[in-house]
């Protein structure tokens, strides 16, 4: 019988370990939202980020030529500033940082970073200059140390500490056991979504892009936790091209730019003072937001 089990046991090994780097692929595949739906152009250069200026030029968009998602939408994210984008479920929010990832190629107008159209730029040197914060942060199942770490692999341990400290999780992470050596993801400890969303943003401090895109997590942390990353974030932020999809207002308070999208377009555009001045959508979202939290707290 031992001569049987041997092999099968074997095999079992065999199994798990391919089981697990599909899941790993799959997790990749998940983490960079990898559509594959677009090549480098041949001759496509290296993209040359100077200050990190993000221009959307007349946009439009759809997943289907049938059906439009994003019509017209212009709007510029000067070098270290914030624009926040806000807007009803299904206003096409995530899809704007899916094209600047170029996850998509717009159907018309433009895309530039630092005056260059990404579309004639290669993937790879986009990829490296944006960092994704994405709604729901996959993590591999592996250490703490290696999700962090991932995708730089220059990065020494006291590289990982900084970061992880910036992101506020290196506390937490000293107070585990077995500290950065913990094993995570779907075999390992669960992680709460703002423990999660703390990983995430510690992994892109460590990449250190030009442009960082922040998806706000659409399923409500609570207050608490959502604030503090709030204020890390910001620091995160700080001197860094930022675009944020966001879901709840009190995030936003303090961006250079709020666009309040509306079937694909772009229904107002103003700090936070001066949309609550023009009392018009952004206005009635707020308000509305506001009740929902009094009630909640
Ligand atoms: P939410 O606040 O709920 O995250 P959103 O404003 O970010 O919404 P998007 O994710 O940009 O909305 O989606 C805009 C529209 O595009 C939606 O109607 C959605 O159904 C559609 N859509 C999104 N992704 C795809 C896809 N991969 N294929 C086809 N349609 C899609």
């Amino acid at each position: 019988l031992l001569q049987l089990y041997q092999p099968l046991n074997f095999f079992g090994f065999i199994y798990s370990e391919i089981r697990q780097a599909l899941i790993d692929m799959d997790n990749m595949f998940d983490l960079l939202s990898l559509a594959r739906e677009v090549e480098d152009r041949p001759g496509a250069t290296t993209l040359r980020v100077a200050h990190g200026e993000v221009s959307f030029e007349g946009v439009g968009f759809g997943y289907d030529a049938r059906r439009p998602i994003l019509d017209n939408i212009s709007f510029t994210i000067p070098a270290g500033k914030t624009v926040a984008v806000v807007g009803a479920s299904g206003a096409g929010k995530s899809t704007l940082s899916r094209l600047l990832f170029r996850f998509y190629d717009v159907s018309e107008g433009v895309i530039t970073v630092d005056g260059q159209d990404i579309r004639g730029v290669s993937q790879e040197s986009l990829h490296r200059a944006i960092g994704i914060v994405p709604q729901d942060t996959v993590l591999f199942n592996d250490t703490l140390r290696y999700n962090i770490g991932y995708g730089n692999t220059a990065a020494t341990d006291e590289d990982i500490e900084r970061a992880a400290r910036l992101a506020h999780i290196h506390d937490f992470i000293k107070s585990l056991p077995d500290g950065y050596e913990t094993r995570v993801g779907e075999r390992g400890l669960k992680l709460s979504g703002g423990e999660k969303q703390r990983v995430a943003i510690a992994r892109t401090v460590l990449k250190n892009p030009a442009i960082l895109v922040y998806d706000e997590a659409t399923s409500a942390l609570d207050t608490q936790t959502e604030r503090e990353i709030q204020a890390h974030l910001s620091e995160v932020s700080r001197d860094h091209t930022t675009l944020i999809i966001a879901h709840r207002l009190s995030t936003i308070v303090d961006a250079d730019q709020i666009i309040v999208l509306e079937d694909g377009a772009i229904a107002e555009r103003g700090r936070h003072g001066e949309l609550l001045a023009q009392d018009g959508r952004y206005a009635a979202m707020w308000r509305h937001q506001r009740r929902e939290e009094q009630t909640v707290d």
